[in-house]
C-alpha cells in the first residue's frame, strides 16, 4: 500500500480522533523503522507499553505457542496461566489478590468499583492532572477539563486537589469518599513527582479517613522506575494497585491488584476476554524478561540524568521528563529527524519512557540527539 492510500483510507474511514503523521511497520529491541526506512530509537515504546523492547524473542515465542494451542476460552472456565500470573503479581507488589481487565482504564473502573463495594461509599477524590483512562468512570476521576466537560455529567462524583496539596486533600476527603486515586509520578502530566512524604500523607489520610489509596500504576508501574511499582520507592503499601501499559508488551491487558479483605465476590465484575490465555501467557514472558532487566534500571535512568543535567531532566529509572516548553513539539520533530522518537506529554514537557531493555550506547546515542535539539 502507498503512502497515500494509508493516509487517504484514514482520513476516510478512521474517527480522527489523534493526531499522527508516521506509520510504523516493524520493531526489534529499542528500535522500529517507518514505512518509508527510516530508523528510529524508540523513547516513546508505546508510550510505556514496550518496556521489552519490540518483539522480544522470549515474548513472541510465548505468544505463538499460546496461540498454537488456545486463543481463547471464556472465564466461565479456568484459564491456563491465568492463577499463576496473579500469583506473580501478588508477590510483586506485596497485595493479596489479582483480577484482570483489557486496558488502563478498564482497570480504573474495577477500582472504582471495588471501593465503592468495600466501603459503601460514592464518592472519590484525584489530583489536578491527573490521569485515569477514558471510558466514563475513569474520566470522572482524570482531571483535564478538555477531555471531561463534553462527557458530562460523569459519575462517579469526584473532587480534585492539587497534587502534592496534603492540606488540601485534608480538607477535600470527607466521609463519602469511597477512595482516593493517586499516581506515584503523573505520567500524562509531564512526569511530574510529588513533594517529600506526599505519598505517605495520602496513606494517612486514608488511613484515618475510610477511603481507599487506589495507586495508578498503570503507567509507572512493572519496572518503568527501576521497582516493580514506582510507589515502593516510598515504603508506602495503597491498598488497592492499578496495572496496564507494561504488563504484557503490548498485548491488551489490566490488572487489578488488592489487599486483603478487598475482593470481588461471584458475579460482582467481569469480562469476557479479560485474562484470556494468549494475554496471561504474554504477560508471564513479559515478566521473566522485566525481572533480568529490573536490576539494570535505575544505572540506565542514571545515565540519562547525568547526560541531559544541564537540561535538569527528572528521573525516576527509565521515566524521564524534560520541560520543553512551547519549543516541545519542535523538539520531538528534530529528535525525530535524527532517528529519535519521544513525545511530548502536558505542559511542554519532553517524555522519556524507552524499553527497560534499551543499551546504554542507545542511551547516549538518545542523549546527544536530544541535546543538540534542546540546545537549538
Ligand atoms: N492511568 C494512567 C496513569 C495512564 O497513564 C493511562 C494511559 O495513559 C491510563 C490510566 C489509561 O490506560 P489505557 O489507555 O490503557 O486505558
Amino acid at each position: 500500500m502507498t503512502e497515500t492510500d494509508f493516509r487517504a483510507l484514514d482520513a476516510r474511514f478512521y474517527m480522527p480522533a489523534f493526531g499522527r503523521d508516521r506509520m510504523l511497520v516493524k520493531g526489534e529491541g529499542s528500535r522500529v523503522w517507518d514505512d518509508q526506512g527510516n530508523e528510529f530509537i524508540d523513547c516513546v515504546a508505546g508510550i510505556a507499553v514496550c518496556s521489552t523492547g519490540h518483539c522480544h524473542p522470549h515474548v513472541v515465542e510465548a505468544l505463538c505457542r499460546q496461540a498454537r494451542t488456545l486463543i481463547h476460552i471464556s472465564n466461565l472456565f479456568y484459564v491456563p496461566g491465568q492463577a499463576e500470573l496473579a500469583k506473580r503479581l501478588v508477590e510483586i507488589t506485596g497485595l493479596h489478590k489479582a483480577f484482570f481487565s483489557n486496558s488502563g482504564a478498564e482497570a480504573n473502573e474495577g477500582a472504582i468499583k471495588l471501593a465503592r463495594l468495600a466501603t459503601g461509599r460514592d464518592r472519590f477524590v484525584a489530583f489536578e492532572h491527573g490521569f485515569h483512562g477514558r471510558t466514563m468512570a475513569s474520566l470522572a476521576v482524570t482531571h483535564k477539563p478538555a477531555i471531561r466537560e463534553p462527557f458530562g455529567p460523569l459519575e462517579p462524583g469526584c473532587d480534585f486537589v492539587e497534587y502534592g496539596d496534603i492540606e488540601a486533600l485534608k480538607g477535600a476527603v470527607t466521609s463519602r469518599t469511597a477512595g482516593v486515586f493517586v499516581e506515584a509520578i503523573q505520567g500524562e502530566a509531564g512526569i511530574i513527582f510529588p513533594p517529600e512524604g506526599f505519598l505517605r500523607g495520602v496513606r494517612d489520610i486514608c488511613d484515618d479517613s475510610g477511603a481507599l489509596m487506589i495507586a495508578d500504576e498503570v503507567q509507572t508501574g512493572m519496572g518503568r522506575t527501576g521497582r516493580w511499582l514506582a510507589i515502593q520507592h516510598s515504603g508506602v503499601d495503597p491498598d488497592i494497585v492499578s496495572l496496564a501499559k507494561g504488563i504484557a508488551s503490548g498485548f491488551p491487558m489490566g490488572a487489578i491488584v488488592a489487599r486483603e479483605g478487598l475482593e470481588f465476590s461471584r458475579s460482582q465484575h467481569g469480562s469476557t476476554f479479560a485474562g484470556g490465555p494468549l494475554a496471561c501467557a504474554v504477560a508471564r514472558a513479559t515478566i521473566e524478561v522485566i525481572e533480568e532487566v529490573l536490576p539494570s534500571v535505575a544505572a540506565k535512568g542514571e545515565r540519562f540524568r547525568e547526560a541531559l543535567a544541564r537540561f535538569e531532566p527528572r528521573v525516576c529509572g527509565l521515566m524521564i521528563g524534560i520541560t520543553a516548553g512551547e519549543r516541545c513539539d519542535g523538539v520531538a520533530a528534530a529528535c525525530a529527524a535524527e532517528g529519535v522518537l519521544v513525545n511530548c506529554a502536558a505542559d511542554g514537557n519532553i517524555r522519556i519512557v524507552p524499553p527497560l531493555v534499551i543499551t546504554d550506547g542507545e542511551i547516549d546515542s538518545v542523549c546527544d540527539v536530544l541535546s543538540r535539539a534542546l540546545a537549538r
